[in-house]
């Protein structure tokens, strides 16, 4: 890498700066002096013009008919050396040469007319500028040529010249220094916010960065930068809690394992009785392999690693099947669970993650529902949405619970909940599941009591694009 692409952003932003600066200030400069030689040269002819109409007035006819020049008597010391007039008859015979002019070579009298030509001549190392034109004088053509020497507009033009050449790096000098001042000014707020947020650690996350002023760019960059720290302190917080919430769930079912195994060991007891303890233990193993399943499908989920695999669906029949599996449980409480599905209702999502999470629903529908009484599964459409409702006659869900039931591990009433061989985990499935596919789920208590979960999926195929795992292995995990 190059020292330049190394260097800080304020030595760069200098540098571009400086370089810019420095090319406008030759085009400027430049320009500058073009103009002002231009109108120094204009005034020069000017002033040229001024002197042929002097000099046309010190022209008179003699008495013997010759032409004479009185100009002489008119002296100008401190210019007679910079200014020449010269005066030739038409056939070219000199009537008048000044001492200034008389070096520069005669003026093409065959070329002159009544317009005036200005010609610039060097004579002797200096440059002159000349005006010649014919005119009348007593009725008879003379060529008339007035002449100032450039020496003093050139002296000027040069010193304007140094000026403008020893100035202009003094002052892309200085603004070169005012800008790097300027660039640390402002960049070094993001220099005090990088040391700030590096002091923020995972142990310090709930601190935040001051931000002086939201609303200026530093202000800005800050807020989303505290933003960030946000959302990580949240998915901090939400993986302790998940992992303290994990080892619990994993500890009770450990628990039991080892309680029965120490109770067996202690003292002999009868085959049948062994044959009891290693039932109960079996049943333990059975509830932590569910779990450890259940953590391990939704951490592929968290990972975005689980691909679908889309395939039209009729959710009226899905729904059917999966009464159909679970009616054994409902007929244990009496329960009588009817599907309303009128009409066909069809979309396109991934079967098996959809019966998961229907199946997780329903079967707390059956779970929390009082034994006896009547679960509602209804299927229709409406708009371009395909809606699953799942109503039961149960406690419903207090509001402040309403949101918090789709997480990990949370559960209303985590004995009742525990003792029906909840893990707190269905609903978080479901919700995974159910948004996977593109849909929504929510809950609502009903009018007449009960909760009604409410599953919303687009009837167009939604842009299913989680990825993962071999499909196979997903299969075999799923309900
Ligand atoms: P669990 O394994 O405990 O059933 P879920 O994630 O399926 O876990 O549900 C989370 C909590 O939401 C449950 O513990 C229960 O308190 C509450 N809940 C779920 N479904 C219902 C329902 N149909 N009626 C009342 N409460 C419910």
């Amino acid at each position: 890498m190059s020292r330049w692409s190394t260097a800080s952003i304020r030595v760069r932003l200098t540098g571009w700066y400086t370089v810019v600066l420095f090319l406008m200030m030759v085009v400027y400069a430049t320009a500058t002096f073009l103009a002002v030689r231009h109108e120094f040269l204009e005034q020069l002819d000017a002033q040229l013009c001024d002197d042929f109409e002097t000099a046309e007035g010190f022209l008179a006819p003699a008495a013997d008919g010759r032409i004479v020049w009185s100009g002489d008597r008119h002296h100008d010391p401190d210019n007679d050396e910079e200014r020449g007039n010269d005066v030739w008859s038409a056939s070219g015979e000199p009537i008048y040469r000044s001492n200034a002019s008389a070096a520069l070579p005669p003026a093409a009298i065959a070329a002159a007319t009544a317009t005036p030509r200005y010609e610039s001549v060097v004579t002797n190392g200096r440059r002159w500028r000349t005006l010649t034109r014919t005119s009348l004088v007593g009725g008879r053509a003379v060529v008339l040529r007035v002449s100032r020497s450039e020496d003093r507009v050139r002296a000027q033009l040069w010193e304007i010249l140094v000026v403008l050449v020893l100035g202009l790096p003094l002052v892309v000098a200085l603004a070169s220094l005012g800008g790097y001042t300027l660039a640390r000014r402002a960049l070094t707020p993001i220099d005090h916010l990088g040391a700030a947020a590096r002091r923020i650690t995972a142990e310090r996350l709930h601190e935040r960065l001051s931000v002086p002023n939201q609303h200026d760019e530093i202000g800005r960059l800050a807020g989303v930068i505290n933003e960030t720290f946000a959302r990580l302190e949240s998915s901090f917080d939400q993986l302790r809690r998940f992992t303290a919430d994990a080892s619990h769930e994993l500890r009770t079912p450990l628990a039991v394992i080892r309680g029965i195994g120490e109770m067996g060991l202690k003292e002999t007891r009868t085959p049948a009785e062994y044959k009891e303890s290693l039932g109960s233990m079996l049943e333990e193993v059975d509830r932590l392999t569910t779990l450890v399943d259940t953590l391990l499908r939704l951490s592929h989920g968290d990972a975005g690693t689980v691909r679908l695999s889309p395939e039209s669906v009729d959710l009226g029949q899905l729904a059917r099947d999966v009464v159909s599996s679970l009616g054994i449980l409902a007929e244990e409480r009496h329960q009588r669970v009817r599907v309303d599905a009128a009409e066909t209702v069809s979309i396109t999502a991934d079967r098996l993650v959809l019966r998961e999470a229907i199946t997780n629903v329903v079967d707390n529908a059956i779970k929390y529902g009082p034994r006896g009484s009547a679960i509602d599964i209804r299927v229709y459409a409406e708009g371009d949405r395909a809606i699953v409702a799942v109503a039961d006659e149960g406690p419903g869900i207090a509001g402040e619970h309403r949101e918090r039931i789709f997480d990990r591990f949370f559960r209303v009433d985590e004995a009742r909940s525990r003792d029906g061989g909840g893990t707190g985990l269905g609903l978080a499935i479901a919700r995974w599941a159910i948004e996977a596919n593109g849909g929504q789920i929510s809950v609502e208590n009903r009018p007449s009591g009960g909760s009604c979960f409410r599953i919303a999926l687009p009837v167009r195929s939604p842009a299913v694009t989680e990825h993962h795992e071999d499909s196979t292995q997903r299969k075999g995990g799923y309900v």
